[in-house]
């Protein structure tokens, strides 16, 4: 740390993002990318604005936000795309918290919650899963805390239901609840639906999964007209050409191909199914997912052990080492058979 680093982020402990390794044919299972690539129409429409790269993107993003408002039921006045779902997070944090609204999510979630808590020096609280890490829905119930779930969970993938998320928002009408659905699209249910009837609530979303597209990084919210109001104020406070002109038309061009993206999720989901059964018959306990993940540990090896054993045969998989988790891998659901191969180099090593 230099002496000029602010005295404000001592103690920041920074988001440590899964590998991207450049070794060759490596089997990536570890950051949740989808295995196939952006759609032609995504691909074309961000090549055509290539040769216009001299001018600054629509702060707006009005193409990209029309479009989504479109394909999600809502209003383009009740979206804002973001550079990924991390910044609109982020927007949120900074948004609608301080000391006096402290935030609250679960304590094995996605990791950015805290660091966006502590970036911005916001109080936070952790509320521990239960044993089987499922969420207690009476753990928020009237806590009176900005309240943040990641539904599915990660790294658990398991998911809370629509009249649950909803218990939760109902009981907080003073406090915001952001529902952040990366990984919504591989099973669970969207709180979309909701926002007409809560102003206090915000889902995210993200192209980085479903859509095929971590590598453009774009995200979005979707709330009260008002609530997106707030976070434009933030978005036109730091960053109005937040999201960068290949990367909206990349976008536009995925939604115009709902039917590609939603093969891809009929695809992911058929492999994930496989993936559990073939764990199970090889010893591991499997979290029930509805996520394009699974979170597996093994009865007799170290989730270590699994992890480095997995890397040695060019397969690599998220482990963490917080103490409640620490048996567990994360395994990205590639394609079939980055996923057989994944099996029987299990099969071999046990
Ligand atoms: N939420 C969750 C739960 C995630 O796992 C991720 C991916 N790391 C994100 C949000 C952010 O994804 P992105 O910024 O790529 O949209």
């Amino acid at each position: 740390m230099s002496r000029f680093f602010s005295g404000k982020h001592k103690g920041l402990v920074s988001y440590t993002p899964g590998e991207q390794p450049k070794i060759e044919n490596l089997i990536k299972l570890n950051t949740n990318e989808s295995p196939f690539p952006p759609s032609k129409k995504g691909q074309e429409e961000a090549s055509k604005v290539l040769g216009k790269l001299n001018l600054y993107s629509d702060p707006e993003a009005s193409i990209l936000h029309n479009k989504l408002a479109e394909v999600l039921g809502v209003k383009a006045s009740q979206v804002l795309a973001t550079n990924g779902s991390d910044e609109i997070l982020n927007f949120a944090f900074m948004a609608f918290c301080d000391e006096s609204h402290p935030a609250v999510f679960p304590d094995i979630t996605y990791g950015f919650y805290p660091v966006f808590a502590q970036l911005n020096n916001i109080p936070y609280e952790e509320i521990p899963l239960k044993e089987n890490f499922t969420i207690d829905i009476k753990d928020y119930i009237g806590i009176n805390k900005n309240i943040f779930i990641a539904n599915p969970n990660a790294p658990t993938g398991i998911a809370l239901g629509l009249d649950e998320i909803e218990e939760i928002v109902k009981s907080n009408p003073d406090n915001i609840v952001v529902i952040d659905e990366a990984y919504v699209d591989f099973g669970a249910e969207s709180a979309v639906c909701l926002i007409d009837k809560y102003p206090n609530l915000l889902v995210t979303q993200t192209f980085s999964k479903s859509r095929s597209m971590a590598g453009a990084r774009l995200g979005y919210g979707v709330a009260s007209e008002e609530l997106i109001a707030d976070l434009n104020t933030i978005k036109y406070s730091t960053n109005p050409y937040n999201v960068n002109m290949m990367t909206m038309f990349a976008g536009y061009g995925m939604l115009c191909d709902e039917e590609y993206t939603q093969n891809n999720l009929k695809e992911i989901i058929s492999v994930r199914e496989y993936t559990v059964a073939e764990l199970e018959r090889l010893g591991f306990t499997v979290l029930s997912s509805k996520a394009n993940f699974v979170f597996a540990k093994h009865c007799a090896l170290s989730g270590e052990e699994v992890y480095s054993r997995l890397r040695e045969n060019g397969i690599l998989v998220r482990h963490f080492t917080k103490d409640r988790i620490k048996d567990y891998n994360r395994i990205t659901i590639g394609r079939k058979a980055d996923m057989e191969k994944m099996i029987s180099v299990i099969e071999n090593f046990i």
